[in-house]
């Protein structure tokens, strides 16, 4: 028998008949990238000129444009290559709740499905936004709702840097501004561990803070930490931004009961890492405490505390504890909490009492687990450190 081979008349030259369409190729995230790397993207990837990468950034990162088709100085066949090439990755609003006091926390879901929560907090002097960094949280702090999820995932720079232009949409649109960049502050204390998410929230950090894009002071952003002692290192010295430091306890017994992180790096290794910070002038450590009636709130932990923060510049913040239902802490009574200030304030240690936002709402930072979305219905995961 024959091989099966070309029949005779066929004309070998006509190009072959693919079996299937081919498969689109990976999209460019490009809300991802810094103007460093949307630069190289266009001119390498696209063979466009350089210039068109700032104007598809200051359109994504100035203006919060979501589609390309709303690009409208950059040509059509431009937009178009854009389209087959390139993704803004969205977050699209699923929820937002209000409290009486101005706080709005937003839950969005992301593209595969999941959600994460940005929490306004408008006051006189400023507008701040808390900032998500990973869907759930692999730290497993056992008065944090978020902790009780484990780690689904790393948000991706472009995610995060979306949760501040879509809160600068709605707030634009709520309070009738003109401007692009209602939002003065960022703190990272949503969901997640910024420093176990490090590259992406370095990326995310330096699109925030670009000429270019919204432009952030670095006076204006503070990135909060559970205490990744290496890592705290490398923000230091690869970031311009405030540290703030979850330490929650004076003795390692005590934390180590309610931040396994503890069991890994104690409180010595944590403030010998915050003695060797490079802070920059004027600046403080602030270090957030969260108060839990009957754990960490006596005399003698604010006279500890007093001791182990005496030779770092620090400030305190002590946090009226958000009770979540099951996780078996309850709040500090507040005249307790402002003796505790008082102690701290006599020995020298610079403490305030955070105003509590958003209570009505579970709006706390640290708070901000769903329970219906699909992030709840999975197991958790094994706390990986760095
Ligand atoms: N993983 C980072 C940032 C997210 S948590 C960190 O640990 O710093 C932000 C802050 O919220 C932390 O100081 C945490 O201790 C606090 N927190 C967590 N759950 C809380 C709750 N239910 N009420 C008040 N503060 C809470």
């Amino acid at each position: 028998m024959q091989p099966e081979s070309t029949p005779p008349n066929a004309d070998i030259t006509a190009t072959p008949v693919p079996e299937r369409a081919p498969t689109p190729a990976k999209l460019t995230e490009v809300s991802s990238l810094t103007l460093e790397g949307l630069t190289r993207f266009l001119t390498e990837e696209l063979g466009e000129r350089a210039f068109r990468a700032g104007q598809l950034y200051r359109w994504m990162h100035q203006r919060g444009a979501t589609s390309f088709e709303e690009m409208t100085d950059l040509s059509k066949v431009l937009r178009e290559k854009l389209k087959t090439r390139a993704e803004i990755v969205p977050l699209v609003k699923d929820a937002e709740q209000r409290s009486v006091d101005g706080t709005i926390k937003y839950r969005w879901k992301t593209r595969d499905g999941r959600y994460i929560e940005s929490v306004y907090m408008p006051s006189e002097d400023r507008k701040t936004l808390c900032v998500s960094t990973q869907v759930g949280c692999a730290m497993a702090c056992t008065f944090c709702m978020t902790g009780t999820l484990g780690l689904k995932r790393n948000l991706t720079s472009g995610e995060i840097v979306a949760q501040v232009h879509a809160v600068n949409r709605e707030v634009r649109k709520l309070e009738k501004l003109e401007t692009y960049r209602p939002l003065s502050n960022l703190v990272f204390m949503g969901m997640g561990e910024p420093l176990h998410n490090f590259e992406n929230l370095k990326t995310a950090l330096s699109i925030l803070q670009s000429v270019e894009g919204p432009n952030f002071s670095h006076r204006h952003i503070t990135v909060s930490t559970v205490g990744l002692v290496p890592m705290i290192e490398r923000f230091g010295q690869e970031t311009d931004v405030k540290l703030a430091i979850s330490l929650n306890a004076s003795t390692d017994e005590q934390r180590s009961k309610t931040m396994p992180v503890n069991r890994k790096w104690n409180i010595a290794a944590l403030l010998d890492a915050c003695r060797k910070f490079p802070l920059r002038q004027g600046r403080r450590i602030t270090f957030e405490y969260v108060l839990l009636r009957d754990f960490n709130d006596s005399d003698e932990d604010a006279y500890r505390l007093i001791e182990l923060l005496k030779d770092i510049p620090a400030k305190v913040n002590l946090i009226p504890y958000n009770e979540n239902p099951g996780l078996g802490f309850k709040t500090t009574m507040d005249e307790r909490a402002e003796h505790f200030r008082e102690l701290l304030t006599n020995g020298h240690v610079a403490a305030f009492i955070r105003q509590n936002r958003g209570r009505d709402i579970a709006g706390a930072c640290g708070q901000l687990a769903n329970r219906g979305g699909e992030n709840a219905s999975e197991s958790t995961q094994n706390p990986e450190l760095p």
